[in-house]
């Protein structure tokens, strides 16, 4: 009853990098259900990866676009226009902070490095969406990765989880100002996975092991774990009614309100 065909579908996925991307993890399923796929890259450095990667997806597009320039996204927005002409799904699953806001304190951040995180990783999701809602004619839906660190103090996230709140709260606005045209937007909040992202932050390899010993299910996500809930979100036949939401993938961890200590009777 709930089998998902997304043939006849345009999906436009952001970020990804390497297979271990989480939006490579998120295109697999979409690809599987029958969607035609576009990806951007930051730059053309990507792009062989991208071509090796989508060899066996047909019809795949393939544009280069660094979220901090205008020019390139009405080009990305152009291309995948003229080559798909409506777009129903949007992945946005990518985020910079500069390396001083991970390896310094909060405190000293300093304002060309704040701008630099919020540009890349929050008004990008409004940038994109000023022009993917145009080309989603039919309505449509659209997926940000965000972390727990938007709501809570993660050590050494910073600046990113500033973004990340930044991010959860366009996410709002823009499900709200899209609703009426059958857009929705919506923000999945992952627990660590391991990515190139990831590994540049400090301190990463305790934290992973942190959120997966603590977590209410003793583990760590998966890649799939992502995906799984991305698909659903971006169809309508499981996610239609849901929008301006942000979902934990994280095995419980968010929802723990206090630990024990090593060895206490729980
Ligand atoms: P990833 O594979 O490294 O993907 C991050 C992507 O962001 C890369 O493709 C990167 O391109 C791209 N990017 C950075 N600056 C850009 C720019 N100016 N223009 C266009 N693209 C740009 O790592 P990931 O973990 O899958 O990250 C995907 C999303 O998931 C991010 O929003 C991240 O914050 C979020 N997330 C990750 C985790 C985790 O533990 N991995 C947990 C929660 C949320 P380059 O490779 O060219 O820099």
């Amino acid at each position: 009853m709930y089998g998902i065909d997304l043939t006849g579908k345009n999906g436009l996925v952001m970020g990804v990098t390497n297979q271990r991307s989480l939006a490579w993890a998120i295109a697999q399923p979409l690809a599987e259900a029958g969607a035609r796929l576009a990806f951007s890259y930051q730059g053309e450095r990507l792009r062989p990866t991208l071509e090796k990667l989508t060899a066996g997806m047909e019809g795949a597009v393939l544009a280069e676009c660094d979220v901090t320039s205008d020019d390139q996204l009405d080009a990305l927005f152009a291309t995948v226009g003229r080559e798909m002409g409506r777009l129903d799904y949007v992945v946005h699953a990518l985020a910079y902070a500069p390396p001083a806001t991970f390896e310094n304190p909060f405190v000293q951040v300093a304002r060309d490095d704040w701008k630099t995180a919020m540009d890349v990783s929050a008004y990008s999701l409004v940038a994109v969406m000023q022009r993917a809602a145009p080309l989603m004619t039919e309505g449509g839906s659209a997926v940000t990765l965000s972390y727990l660190a938007a709501e809570r103090v993660v050590p050494h996230y910073n600046m990113m989880g500033v973004a990340k709140a930044a991010l959860e709260a366009s996410m709002r606005y823009l499900a709200y100002d899209l609703g009426p045209q059958g857009i929705r937007v919506n923000a999945i909040s992952a627990g660590p996975v391991r990515t190139v992202a990831a590994r540049s932050i400090k301190g990463f390899g305790d934290l992973y092991g942190e959120a997966g010993g603590r977590s209410m299910m003793k583990r760590n996500i998966e890649h799939e774990d992502v995906a799984g809930l991305a698909l659903a979100l971006l169809s309508d036949r499981l996610g239609g009614g849901i929008t301006g939401e942000t979902i934990y993938v994280d095995a419980g961890y968010h929802a723990i309100g206090m630990f024990l200590p090593e060895g206490a009777e729980g």
